[in-house]
Parts: structure tokens; C-alpha cells; sequence
């Protein structure tokens, strides 16, 4: 049998000059995006998804050129949120156009691809349950998005992470340098617990951590307009990074979300008013 040196090269596959011809793409497509911001979290149902969506209005209603790229492959939620489910991917001058919300944000997600019905299935030869492989195709994925669509122009490209510490910091990887990110975490000190791990594998690397965001911090009751506690805890322990804000939990929102349609009076609202403070602390502390 042949062991791995005695094959000549690469054995004919191609596979470095593939990844070095889709990694060129990738940078000829980000050519025009000043800013990949990646919003993670490590722990999953926390509001990543929520949180970049209303960020990525916020920053659009500033007057900022922004893309939303949904990397939360089998579990995407932003085609939903945005209301771009039933969107087509229609050929632009070069490469794919993005769907686009009606306020103008290009969004990426897999599940204006795939029905909610199905299940994202990455074909394996490998035996039973491979994480490697799993996390191989879905890099090749990632890469194969990034390299086919008209990002264009843009102030910033948001990444919606799927949840996992490990992952995150796979991204972080996968992304470069160039990537900062933002942690979303609740506050339970389950999430806390979580999200620290997410801080402490990202800190060994050179990507810059902007800040996190302290979602569902309280409960806005619209029938009393005031702002309610929803868990039971003490003062923060904080994450050792800065507080990009806090942000309410608004019934309305999640409903709104559910539907894919914008909440009109979110400007007004103190949710929407958390937003708008996020969106300007994250702005202030881009390199
Ligand atoms: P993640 O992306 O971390 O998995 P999501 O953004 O999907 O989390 O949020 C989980 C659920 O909570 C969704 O139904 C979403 O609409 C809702 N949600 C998240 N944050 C808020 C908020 N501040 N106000 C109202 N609903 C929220």
C-alpha cells in the first residue's frame, strides 16, 4: 500500500491550488468591505440573530453600507427575520446578487435557500457523526459563499454565527485578522459561563473583541412602559471586555422577527433605544 510520501504532490487532486484559487475569490469579493464584523456568543438562543439584524437597521439608518451573511448554516433564522425567505438569487454582472431587505441591507442566509422543512444535509463518507468533516464542508461552504456573491461596496459586513465556542473561534480562523467580533450573551450565568469561554479562546488570537452585548437584560412591558427584570440576577460580573449596552426583551419584537417585518415603532421604544446605542458603540470602537 502507498503511504502518503510516496505520492507525488498532491496526487493529482488539485486541492492546494483549489484553496489557494478560492481563497484569491474570497479576497477579490471582500475587496470593497471596509469593516467583517462576526456576531457570536458560543451559546445559542441568546439573540445573535436578533441582535445582528437590528444592528445592521441601526447602522443602515446612519447612512452605512451593510451586508448580513447568515453562517449559521443549519440553523439559519436571518432569512426568516429579514423577510428574505421566498427571495431568488438572481445573477448580477459578475457573480450573485444578494437579496435585499426593504431597507436596503443585502442578506445572505441559507434559509432562503433551503425550506424550514428540510434539513441541511453535508454529505459524509467519513464514518458516523464527523465533526471534522462536518466543520470542513461547512468551511468550504462559508468559502464558496463568500467567493459567489456581489458583496460590493460595503461599510460592513456582519457575520451571524452559529453557536459553540470552538466554532467561533474556527471562524475567527477562517475570517482572518481583519475580523472583530461582538458576543452576545444574556444575563444567566449559564450564558455568562458559556460566553467567557468564547472571550477566553478568542483572546488567544489576534482578532480584535469589540465588546459584548447584554441581551433580554430585563423585560420592556408595553401595557406599563417600563422595563421589568426577567432573570434573577445580581450585578454582572461583566466579561473582562467592554459592555457594548444592554438590550431589553420586547414581545414585540420577537413577533416581528417571527413575521420577517420590521417593528415600526422601534425607534421609540426602549429596545429600539438600546439598539441605537449598541450600533454607536460598536462603530466607535472599529478599528
Ligand atoms: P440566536 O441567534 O442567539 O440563536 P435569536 O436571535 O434567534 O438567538 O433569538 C432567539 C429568540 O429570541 C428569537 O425568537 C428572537 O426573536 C427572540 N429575541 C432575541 N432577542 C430579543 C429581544 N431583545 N426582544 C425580543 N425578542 C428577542
Amino acid at each position: 500500500m502507498k503511504g502518503y510520501h510516496d505520492i507525488a504532490g498532491d496526487g493529482g487532486s488539485r486541492v492546494l491550488e483549489q484553496v489557494v484559487e478560492q481563497r484569491a475569490r474570497i479576497t477579490d469579493g471582500l475587496a470593497g468591505v471596509r469593516h467583517l464584523v462576526a456576531v457570536g456568543s458560543g451559546k445559542g438562543g441568546v439573540g445573535k440573530s436578533t441582535l445582528t439584524l437590528h444592528l445592521a437597521g441601526a447602522l443602515r439608518a446612519r447612512g452605512l453600507r451593510v451586508a448580513i451573511l447568515d453562517a449559521d448554516f443549519n440553523g439559519p433564522s436571518q432569512a426568516r427575520m429579514a423577510g428574505v425567505q421566498g427571495a431568488l438569487f438572481v445573477p448580477g454582472s459578475h457573480k450573485v446578487a444578494l437579496p435585499r431587505t426593504a431597507n436596503g441591507i443585502g442578506v445572505f442566509s441559507m434559509g432562503s435557500l433551503v425550506p424550514e422543512s428540510e434539513a441541511l444535509d453535508f454529505e459524509s463518507t467519513a464514518q458516523g457523526e464527523s465533526h471534522t468533516w462536518r466543520a470542513t464542508r461547512e468551511f468550504a461552504l462559508l468559502g464558496e459563499i463568500l467567493g459567489s456573491f456581489e458583496w460590493g461596496t460595503l461599510d460592513l459586513l456582519m457575520f451571524d454565527l452559529p453557536p459553540g465556542a470552538e466554532r467561533t473561534v474556527q471562524y475567527a480562523d477562517f475570517l482572518g485578522p481583519r475580523a472583530s467580533f461582538v458576543l452576545v450573551t444574556i444575563p444567566s450565568e449559564v450564558s455568562l459561563g458559556v460566553v467567557a469561554r468564547s472571550v477566553a479562546a478568542l483572546s488567544k488570537g489576534p482578532n480584535r473583541l469589540l465588546g459584548y452585548v447584554e441581551n433580554m437584560s430585563g423585560y420592556y412591558c408595553r401595557d406599563c412602559n417600563a422595563v421589568k427584570p426577567l432573570f434573577a440576577s445580581g450585578e454582572s460580573p461583566g466579561l473582562g471586555i467592554p459592555c457594548l449596552g444592554t438590550v431589553p426583551f420586547d414581545p414585540e419584537l420577537a413577533r416581528h422577527c417571527d413575521r420577517g417585518i420590521p417593528l415600526e415603532d422601534l425607534p421609540g421604544t426602549p429596545v429600539g433605544r438600546a439598539l441605537d446605542h449598541v450600533a454607536q458603540q460598536l462603530l466607535d470602537s472599529l478599528p
